[in-house]
């Protein structure tokens, strides 16, 4: 499952100004789609409308088939992974950073997530492994590895649907890149959603929606809106 159907969404916050004027798009099962455009584009809005933050002023979203609206929050939870992109880890083990929210979980399952993660062998490298405490001397995780952390986190819940949050744009090249390569190696057979503020970050996704005030103005791969553009 984790089919995502946004069918002629519009929303407003207030009563005098839309944000958005009818988005219409679906993820497929396996399928990654992004969404990229300018600050203020609604990028944001988009994604706290998924995870039902507020509920759509017109038209619907739907999940598996199932209006948003008839979700329960639990399942909601459940079905949507958040990986967000600038992960504040708790001042921890490594551990417990990936099993935060699921404490009964098993030391096996925590592993296979971190592997799932690409950051199994990186953990198992370290001489205390995930009982590595974050902040340990001599230990610097950079943002991509960090992000990885998080993904371990996420993968462990098993979500049907992956959120990736890259909507601000305030990263260095190099997490970017390392952001990037992640988005590559986890997103391949989940259902992804990635939101971004360049159309650089998300080569690889089967559809690209470029959005700008409210509207999809352009869609479809990389290279197809790289020749239009
Ligand atoms: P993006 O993520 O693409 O930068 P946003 O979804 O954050 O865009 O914003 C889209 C528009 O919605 C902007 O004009 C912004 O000012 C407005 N907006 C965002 N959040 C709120 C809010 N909580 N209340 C009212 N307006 C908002
Ligand atoms: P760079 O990574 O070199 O800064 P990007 O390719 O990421 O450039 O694009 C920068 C901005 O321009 C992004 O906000 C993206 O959405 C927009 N953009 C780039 N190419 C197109 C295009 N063909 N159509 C619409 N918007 C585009």
């Amino acid at each position: 499952g984790g089919r995502i159907d946004f069918r002629g969404v519009r929303f407003s916050y207030d009563d005098d100004r839309e944000i958005l004027h009818g988005i219409d798009f679906t993820v497929r099962p396996g399928n990654t789609v992004a969404v990229v455009g300018p600050s203020g584009a609604g990028k944001s809005t988009l994604s706290r409308l998924l995870f039902r933050f507020y509920d759509v002023s017109g038209g619907a979203i739907e999940i598996d088939g199932q209006d948003l609206r008839e979700v329960t929050q639990s399942s909601l939870r459940q079905a949507i992974g958040i990986v967000p992109q600038d992960t504040v880890l708790f001042n921890d083990t490594i551990g417990y950073n990936i099993a935060y929210g699921n404490p009964a979980v098993e030391t096996a399952s925590v592993e296979r997530a971190a592997d799932l993660a690409h950051i199994g062998a990186f953990v198992r490298a370290l001489p205390n492994g995930l009982d590595t405490m974050v902040g340990e001397r001599g230990l610097k995780l950079s943002g991509g590895e960090k992000q990885r952390v998080a993904i371990a986190r996420t993968i462990l819940k098993n979500p049907a649907i992956l959120l990736f949050d890259e909507a601000t744009s305030a990263l260095d090249t190099q997490t970017e890149r390392e952001i990037q390569a992640n988005l590559r190696e986890v997103s391949r057979g989940r259902t992804t959603l990635v939101i971004a503020h360049r159309l650089s970050t998300v080569v690889e996704a089967d559809e690209i929606l470029v959005l700008e005030a409210g509207r999809i103005v352009e869609r479809g791969r990389h290279a197809e809106l790289l020749a239009s553009g």
